[in-house]
């Protein structure tokens, strides 16, 4: 084995998130751990809203490229348990979102309010704006709800919490 656990992290960093592609998989919190078994490389990922048609795909992109750094043993493990929530991404994610035009999910997605689908403060990404109205639970994804913004008067995508 000729790398480092750290190493292979920053490798995993390397893999984008089918879905927004100005993200990678470990800052989504999809990859849960590095594991280094003797001289095999062991990859824990979660995935993220089971609806999404995207999973099959990251695991897929996730072999890739341990193939591609030369690494021949390898497993890659799905752990479901515990689910995947959107607390597990970074801030430098959210960030990373909203530059994109996505509003992020707000922390604490275990809030009943906005379980309830009564969300605070959902802010434009383009003018920062919190005065902003859901137009329908499902945007362009099942994993996003489509607002809009009573300001600048743009549509745009929010990632649900779960
Ligand atoms: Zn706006």
């Amino acid at each position: 084995m000729n790398y480092t656990i750290q190493e292979i992290w920053e490798f995993l960093k390397e893999v984008e998130d089918p879905e927004i592609p100005v993200l990678n998989v470990v800052e989504m919190g999809i990859v849960r751990d590095v594991q280094l078994e003797d001289n095999k490389v062991i990859v824990l990922i979660t995935p993220t809203y089971s609806g999404c048609p995207a999973m099959h795909a990251i695991e897929q992109d996730v072999r890739e490229m341990l193939v591609e750094m030369h690494i021949e043993d390898f497993d890659v493990k799905t752990i479901l348990s515990p689910a995947w929530t959107t607390d597990w991404m970074t801030d430098e994610a959210r960030v990373k979102l909203e530059e994109y035009g996505i509003a992020p999910p707000q922390k604490g997605s275990a809030d009943k309010n906005l379980l309830m689908g009564k969300l605070r403060d959902v802010r434009c990404p383009r003018c920062k704006s919190s005065h902003t109205a859901m137009v329908s639970q499902f945007g362009s994804t099942a994993c996003k709800s489509l607002y809009k913004c009573e300001d600048c008067k743009e549509p745009f995508d929010y990632f649900k919490c779960i």
